[in-house]
């Protein structure tokens, strides 16, 4: 969803600079370390390129910036230094820790003050070490057990804690006030909720706006590798479908709603795609124009309302029915509608089939052609159909000019 987010703003004109940071040291990763006798470092790495390796295939810009954790471990001593001199950090016998009381709005995110949390109990996850002033402060620094990686500190050796990292690097790489910080919704509270108060306990402003995003889930309450055969995860997803079919399923479901993966809407999406295929095939010669003002007026307005991908899917859609229809009638705007449906598509990162196979000398003979009818040279635009004819094309000619299927 946010590789969706990052090309529309690129696309509405904006720069964007995107960081996406990877936590390559934590308890799961020293727990799986430990029991397949493993180098940590060699799990990172494996699950870092796979990752990537799957963004790609669904066609997931690189963010600007993926820092790694660990090359910010001096940092982080550094900025828990900074808390533990203000008074806001203390010590305890397993690592430091932030007050959340001296927190002035600790909440915020999840619109609850401290009182209420305690009050709402067990399911946030806000009790650990019982040597903790409150029980919703979190750890800065953990100190390590004999055989887990460590690294120095000025209160002994440990690693930084995960809410530590994140705060580090964002203001690291973005500064103070950046524009917007992203996540699961699962996320808000606690992890996002303590990288922002470890901000303001140090006097910092942190993001100005969040946007936290809905599950992933199956439909009817089902497991994902029993409604969809053998597909448990988006590796297997892509082996058996288009992995386009992902970014369509994606874009008409709303971000901060759950995405359902049904075999249903898997289906949808992969018919979507081969109607937007279809499109771009039978339009790949139509002649540049200006892309439909009010088209994209239209989609601009539904995607920058909470990014309602849903809303501007459906004038995508639309779009390509109208333009189908003024093919098929030979009318004048279809031009401008073709243009428009491809500009939406950039505009969320759909790649469609069809649209650059026809290759530039077939499209120099069909300008040609249409120059020579123009100019009522029929022997020779007669002469250019029939070599494309004789090269595959099915040759259409309307009053907009030539178009070149296969
Ligand atoms: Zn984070």
């Amino acid at each position: 969803m946010y590789d969706v987010l990052r090309r529309y703003l690129e696309w509405s004109g904006l720069r964007v600079r995107l960081v996406s940071n990877i936590t390559d040291i934590d308890d799961s990763i020293i727990n799986r370390a430990n029991r397949e006798q493993r180098p940590w470092q060699e799990i990172t790495h494996k699950c870092e390129a796979v990752w990537f390796d799957a963004m790609g295939k669904i066609n997931v810009a690189r963010p600007t910036d993926v820092p790694h954790a660990t090359e910010y471990v001096e940092q982080m001593v550094t900025m828990i230094g900074e808390l533990v001199a203000n008074g806001t950090a203390y010590l305890t016998d397993d690592g430091v820790y932030l007050s959340v009381e001296r927190v002035p709005d600790y909440g915020l995110l999840v619109h609850q003050s401290l009182d209420d949390m305690l009050a709402g109990g067990g399911d946030r996850d806000v009790f650990g070490a019982d040597n903790k002033h409150h029980p919703a402060d979190f750890v800065l620094w953990k100190f390590s057990k004999p055989g887990e990686p460590a690294w120095p500190s000025p209160w002994g050796e440990g690693r930084p804690g995960w809410h530590s990292e994140c705060v580090v690097m964002s203001l690291d790489l973005l500064g103070e006030g950046f524009d917007l910080h992203c996540g699961g919704q699962d996320l808000k509270f606690p992890h996002h909720e303590n990288e922002r108060a470890q901000a303001v306990a140090l006097g910092k402003r942190f993001a100005n706006r969040w946007m936290h995003h809905g599950f992933v889930v199956d439909g009817e309450g089902e497991k994902m590798s029993k409604s969809l055969g053998n597909v448990a995860n988006l590796l297997d997803l892509m082996e058996h479908y288009d992995p386009r079919a992902y970014r369509m399923l994606l874009l008409q479901s709303h971000y901060r709603g759950p995405v359902s993966v049904t075999q249903d809407n898997i289906d949808a999406s992969v018919k979507a795609l081969a109607g937007l295929d279809a499109f771009a095939a039978r339009t790949a010669s139509v002649a540049a124009a200006d892309p439909d003002a009010d088209v994209l007026a239209a989609f601009r307005e539904r995607m920058d309302d909470d990014l309602d991908t849903p809303g501007g899917t459906a004038v995508l859609f639309d779009t390509v029915r109208r333009a189908n229809a003024a093919l098929d009638g030979g009318a004048a705007d279809a031009g401008a509608l073709v243009a428009a449906v491809h500009e939406m598509c950039a505009a969320v990162g759909l790649v469609l089939k069809g649209a650059a196979e026809v290759p530039a000398d077939a499209l120099a003979k069909a300008a040609a052609l249409d120059a020579a009818r123009a100019a009522k040279d029929f022997a020779t635009a007669d002469a250019l159909r029939a070599e494309l004819q004789a090269d595959g094309w099915t040759v259409e000619t309307s009053k907009q000019g030539t178009t070149l299927r296969r």
